[in-house]
């Protein structure tokens, strides 16, 4: 098989893997389209510090079943199927139910740099972790469930579904949190974004778009809205963007942390103590997210097509790398064809 290799920081190349065989439990899977994250690109530039040179990276992806471990039954081989990424030991998965993502074991496929994950032709799962699609979904659409389930599991953080939400950033994971809002019964969602691009695809996903470089954002919500929101989103994770969403909510209001821009972040405190606003964290999806991510973008095809920005072959795969990580602009997903 062929698979896209991080060189060294900076360089990708498409290079001949050996084919996957399938262990006990196990199950390998033909890849068909696989997405670049900001993680992704972050790990390409070594920014992160959470890929290594020589990986496979590649965690947001959709495909068929090949063929199947001893012991695997219930999956017929050419299913279309997407992955759930997150691995918990075999023996806690039932236990962890419902909340695997704190699990301190897990390990997630395509951040591990010795598992050959979804950018190759072929990848080896534990069968537990694959999610067939249901009928008549597109397979490319399956390679958006992963990042739906992100933004799925950041809106079940809020503590109620209020009819308004602030989003700040509306690149790939603030349009994911739009479609997860949408979905959750939010009939108003602003999103805070300043790249024109973008303000296009959120626009036609539905939302109510903001342009911070046309005044106060608190200003805008009140202007759009009439009252100030009890809730936020920051898709950013940036000191700028977290104390937009700070001073642009209601007293009490509850704002959920999910971008991952920077590690180290400083606060208008008092915005956080004298208005009793609470932060929560947010970090990828329990299983149960990830299926509701799933039947949300099937039911939603019209949402996950504006997610889409372009397909790109895996031979132009190294070339989108460069440009996605140089800002080229984009202003939504990138899918690799891996078929
Ligand atoms: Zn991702």
């Amino acid at each position: 098989m062929r698979g896209l290799v991080l060189v060294e920081f900076g360089r990708m190349e498409v290079r001949e893997l050996p084919d996957p065989v399938p262990g006990p439990g196990e199950v390998v899977l033909d890849i068909a389209f696989t997405g670049i994250c900001g993680s992704d690109l972050h790990g390409f530039t070594g920014a992160n510090g959470r890929r290594v040179p020589g990986q496979v990276m590649g965690h947001e992806t959709a495909g068929r079943v090949r063929s199947l471990g001893a012991g695997v039954t219930g999956l017929a081989s050419g299913t279309p199927v997407t992955i759930n990424p997150v691995i918990l030991p075999a023996d806690e998965a039932d236990a962890w139910r419902g909340r695997e993502q704190q699990h301190p074991g897990k390990w997630i496929i395509g951040v591990r740099p010795d598992h050959v994950a979804a950018f190759a032709q072929q990848v080896v799962v534990p069968a537990r972790n694959v999610v067939p699609l249901p009928a008549g979904m597109p397979v490319a659409h399956g390679a958006l469930v992963e990042p739906v389930a992100v933004a799925t599991h950041a809106v079940r953080r809020l503590p109620a579904v209020p009819d308004a939400v602030l989003v700040t950033g509306g690149g790939p994971i603030g349009q994911s949190v739009v479609v997860a809002l949408q979905r959750a019964g939010v009939a108003i969602v602003l999103v805070s974004e300043p790249t024109a691009g973008r303000r296009k695809v959120l626009a036609r996903l539905g939302a109510v778009v903001l342009d911070p470089a046309a005044g106060p954002l608190r200003d805008q919500v009140l202007a759009a809205r009439g009252e100030p929101v009890t809730a936020a989103v920051d898709a950013v994770g940036s000191s700028g963007s977290l104390t937009d969403c700070l001073t642009a909510t209601a007293p009490g209001a509850t704002i959920c942390l999910v971008g991952m821009a920077t590690p180290r972040l400083e606060l208008p405190a008092f915005e956080i103590s004298t208005a009793e606003r609470t932060l929560v964290g947010s970090f990828t999806y329990s299983s149960t997210d990830f299926e509701r991510a799933l039947h949300g973008l099937a039911d939603a095809p019209a949402s996950a097509d504006n997610l889409i920005n372009r397909t790109v072959p895996l031979d132009d795969a190294p070339d989108a790398f460069a440009a996605l990580a140089a800002g080229d602009g984009t202003p939504g997903k990138v899918l690799v064809d891996l078929s």
